[in-house]
């Protein structure tokens, strides 16, 4: 059968189920039909490309993991190879999937009752609506658990939200974005959905980013929004709940960087193969051969411990500490892989044409969304000393 990956050095895919292996070769063919040829011009506009949405919902990635919309029986081993291909291609798309897909859907599929569930998810797989996830705000990021300013007041039947967030992808065009609010009455954090349009809630996309261009970011305010108890997820009723969406989602990131290594590491070998320098194939230099084994041996490892952590979410065993380090380790190799690929291009590497560039720059967020290396890192601390170093 077809090899899936050239940089799966040790034949990982062997775990994916037939159907799955299947599945992810539908999604390479798809990706570099129909993203790879537009993902630089993406990127250099910071446009997002609307039409594909239709094509990835087609392909079963957008909330596999629940009944309502799974396409095929499908594991979290698979979810994360999936994240993997999509981010090989283009990690903006990857961001785009992880928000609607695992951070909104998984915010209804985890919190919402069935007649939310069954309101959204099947609309939201077939790609008809998309999702945002609001959490971080412009003065709550790493510790969002303790210090949202957002508000949720009661009023009978309906809540009235104020405050802002900041960051939150897809949100300039999300036909729902799930905003974490802290309940004036308690002072716990819950969960809304607020639709597209709600008078109150305006969406802003940040300009000028140097990473994950294609992303369409936002900054949003909320001035006295309100939303109807309906459209609460009760199932989200502390940071605790908020934790659980983050769990899966930080997971799949780690497995995100694993593709723009991958990426990066394409490129690098092809370039290294074809540019000659004093007579010889750059590639036939030791120096050049050690940065293209060193990546490839993170990369390698990077997917044994993703494959780890995911078969641990399917067992149920996976806890906070396990999808941090996985996190905080596959960033940190990531860093490392697109920093040698790109030197191996010498000048062409910092241009978009030359295949890292791209990649090389997309990193810097992926290393910070989700969770900083830093406080990724503390979580496991944590773990280890019993300790909490970051508070
Ligand atoms: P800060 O928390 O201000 O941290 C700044 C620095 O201080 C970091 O290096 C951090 O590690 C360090 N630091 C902070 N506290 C400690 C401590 N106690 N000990 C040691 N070091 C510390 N959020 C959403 O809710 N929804 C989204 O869809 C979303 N998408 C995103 C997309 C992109 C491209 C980006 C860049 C961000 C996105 N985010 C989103 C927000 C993201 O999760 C935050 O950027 C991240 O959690 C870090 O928060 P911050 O940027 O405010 O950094």
């Amino acid at each position: 059968r077809p090899a899936l990956l050239d940089a799966d050095f040790y034949s990982f895919q062997d775990v994916l189920t037939p159907v799955e292996r299947e599945a992810a070769a539908r999604l390479r063919d798809f990706l570099e039909r129909e993203i790879r040829p537009i993902a630089d011009d993406q990127w250099d506009r910071a446009e997002f490309p609307h039409q594909v949405i239709p094509g990835l919902a087609e392909l079963g990635i957008l909330g596999p993991m629940w009944p309502e919309t799974a396409r095929f029986t499908n594991s979290a081993v698979f979810r994360g190879w999936a994240a993997l291909e999509l981010a090989r291609v283009d990690c903006s798309i990857a961001t785009f999937v992880g928000v609607t897909s695992g951070l909104a859907m998984g915010s209804i599929g985890i919190g919402g009752s069935t007649e939310q569930r069954a309101a959204w998810l099947p609309a939201m797989g077939r790609g008809e609506l998309v999702g945002a996830f609001g959490l971080t705000e412009p003065l709550a990021g790493s510790d969002t658990a303790r210090g949202l300013r957002t508000t949720a007041t009661r009023r009978g039947d309906t809540w009235i939200l104020d405050g802002a967030k900041r960051w939150i992808g897809n949100a300039t065009f999300a036909d729902v974005t799930v905003i974490m609010a802290k309940d004036t009455a308690d002072d716990r954090v819950k969960a809304f959905l607020v639709r597209k349009g709600t008078p109150g809630f305006t969406a802003t996309k940040i300009e000028r980013k140097q990473a994950l261009r294609t992303v369409q970011n936002a900054d949003i305010t909320l001035t006295g929004v309100a939303v109807p108890e309906s459209d609460r997820l009760a199932g989200i009723d502390s940071f605790r709940d908020v934790a659980k969406i983050l769990r899966a989602t930080r997971a799949n990131v780690a497995w995100q960087a694993i593709g723009v290594s991958v990426g990066a590491y394409e490129a690098a070998v092809r370039y290294a193969r074809e540019r000659e320098q004093f007579g010889k194939p750059i590639g036939a230099y030791q120096l050049v051969q050690n940065k293209l084994a060193g990546a490839l041996a993170d990369i390698t490892a990077s997917i044994a411990l993703c494959v780890r952590v995911s078969q641990m979410q399917d067992a149920g065993v996976q806890r906070d500490e396990h999808a941090a380090m996985a996190k905080a380790f596959t960033t940190a190799r990531m860093r490392e892989t697109v920093a040698r690929c790109r030197e191996i291009l010498g000048g062409n590497g910092i241009q978009l044409d030359h295949g890292v560039a791209r990649y090389f720059a997309d990193a810097e967020a992926v290393y910070s969304y989700e969770g900083t290396h830093d406080m990724n890192t503390l979580i496991v601390g944590r773990a280890i000393t019993g300790h909490q170093a970051f508070v």
